[in-house]
């Protein structure tokens, strides 16, 4: 924390996760930090227009547990004293693979699970408690930047307050977190900067969702299932996870390539038993729904490369799912928007040794570092997502079709090696890197197996 904050404001838009991350970070640099934030937040953890994602189930990542941690203390014992649930992303959680269940071990490593209002409440109470200079004004939404006559900076952020009444808020720095519908891009053209290149593939993905209470006497040895598809032969699969309330679990049903699963009773029911896995047709059958179904569709990875772009304002930077929204499924939207703000500490913590950190260039290099770290969780989404024919997107080369076969060899070894179950899961939670997954015994099991198969052939 510096002795001596920046004079002036930060100003953030949007306060959904990743707004209210950076919030946190730069409240030790700034005087003052004002979140604007479009919705009416609801006084309790409930879904809100803003986020209609929060009706289906979050996984929050181990890396994004570990980083949310560091940045708010007690937000582990607030959840849980909520109803969150310790998870141990191996015990606990019981994965079903093309080649069955995945070894269940004790991983030492946990997680927690919740529904994603909860997480957000509580992460925006901490907020507020932790850092007195922070002020959020719900209820304003901004629709535009306003720049600097002269140079290349942006003066401040024009909001409608009550989506009637003009405001403007000038800021030392801007933030954009306005999210996957971001509307950063137009603004930016308004004022003279030009688009930036896209990247968009799509596995044309859907989501339908819905709350079920266990009875009591249903006794479980898991927490959470996920049923994982199998490209390109099985489309569909199945999340159930653990949420705040009595016995209460989210029941996912997801299907890849337009095989969307629908959002009436009978179709519902009926996509689980398609499934094939008797604990998701169990839990339907001996549970009680005790939510509406809710459908969520079409939801690809697109990214915006910011950081490609030839001239970019120097006090105005973006994180988040404004920059890059991952298909969902992988559950890396959460943790990514965790690294930014990380991102965003160490970047204001190296600059600030100079007087003005927020001086020319600042924003470029954050933005490069940004992409930096989302390039990983995009190339492990992305490169699953182009197994399957139906996907929208450039087509892999034949390296990353080696890489995307050895990862799923590696992958289908979790009924029978603890290494390459350890090390697949901790790169699915981005706590390491793809090369984990290369140790020798590895690789000598997927040739080992290889060689077996060949010979019985
Ligand atoms: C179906 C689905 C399932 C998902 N599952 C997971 C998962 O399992 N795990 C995971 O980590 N992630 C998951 N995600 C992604 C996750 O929701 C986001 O990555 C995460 O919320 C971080 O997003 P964000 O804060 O950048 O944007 P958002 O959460 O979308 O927040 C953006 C905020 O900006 C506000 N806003 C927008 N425009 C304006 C404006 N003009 N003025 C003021 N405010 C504005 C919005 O109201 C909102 O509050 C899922 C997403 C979807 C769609």
């Amino acid at each position: 924390m510096y002795a001596d904050l920046l004079e002036g404001k930060a100003i953030i838009v949007g306060g959904g996760v990743a707004g209210l991350l950076a919030a946190r970070v730069l409240s030790s640099h700034f005087e003052q930090v004002v979140v604007l934030e479009k919705d009416v937040y609801p006084e309790k953890a409930v879904p809100r227009n803003g986020i209609p994602q929060s009706h289906h189930i979050h996984i929050l990542l181990m890396k994004g547990k570990q980083i949310l941690t560091e940045l708010f203390p007690n937000l582990e014992s607030v959840l849980i004293s909520k109803g969150a649930h310790k998870v141990d992303l191996l015990a606990d959680v019981k994965y079903h693979l093309a080649t069955g269940f995945a070894m269940r071990l004790k991983s030492g490593m946990y997680t927690i699970a919740c529904t994603r209002q909860l997480l957000e409440n509580s992460i925006r109470h901490e907020l507020l408690i932790q850092c007195q200079n922070v002020k959020i004004i719900d209820n304003s939404r901004v629709t535009g930047l306003t720049k600097c006559t002269n140079g290349n900076r942006i003066l401040g952020v024009n909001a409608l307050s009550n989506d009637a009444l003009s405001d403007f808020y000038d800021g030392k720095l801007i933030v954009d977190a306005t999210g996957r519908r971001s509307e950063t891009v137009q603004w930016l053209e308004k004022i003279g900067f030009e688009k930036p290149p896209k990247l968009k593939i799509n596995s044309w993905i859907g989501y339908a969702t819905q709350k079920y209470k266990i009875p009591n006497d249903l006794n479980l040895d898991w927490k959470s299932l996920i049923v994982l598809t199998n490209p390109p032969v099985n489309h569909r699969m199945a999340v159930i996870y653990p949420v705040e309330g009595d016995n209460i679990v989210m029941v996912g049903l997801l299907g890849i390539g337009k095989t969307y699963p629908p959002t009436d009773k009978g179709g519902f029911e009926e996509f689980a038993k398609q499934i094939g896995v008797v604990e998701v047709k169990e839990i339907i059958e001996k549970s009680k729904p005790v939510s509406s179904i809710f459908g969520y569709r079409e939801i690809g990875s697109r990214k915006y490369l910011f950081d490609k772009m030839k001239k970019w304002p120097d006090n105005f930077i973006a994180l988040g799912d404004s920059v890059c929204s991952f298909n969902p499924i992988y559950g890396q939207g959460i943790t990514v928007a965790a690294m930014c703000a990380k991102i965003l500490k160490s970047h204001l913590e190296n600059n600030g040794k100079t007087n003005n950190p927020i001086e020319k260039g600042f924003s470029q290099s954050f933005q490069r570092k940004v992409a930096k770290a989302n390039s990983f969780p995009w190339l492990l989404g992305t490169s699953e997502d182009l197994r399957w024919p139906s996907s929208e997107g450039p087509r892999p080369n034949l390296l990353t079709k080696i890489m995307q076969k050895y990862v799923n060899d590696v992958m289908l070894l979790g009924p029978e090696s603890e290494i390459a179950t350890r090390s697949f899961f901790a790169m699915l939670h981005l706590l390491k890197s793809p090369l984990v997954l290369f140790h020798p015994s590895i690789i000598l099991h997927i040739l080992y197996k290889k060689i077996v198969k060949n010979i019985k052939n």
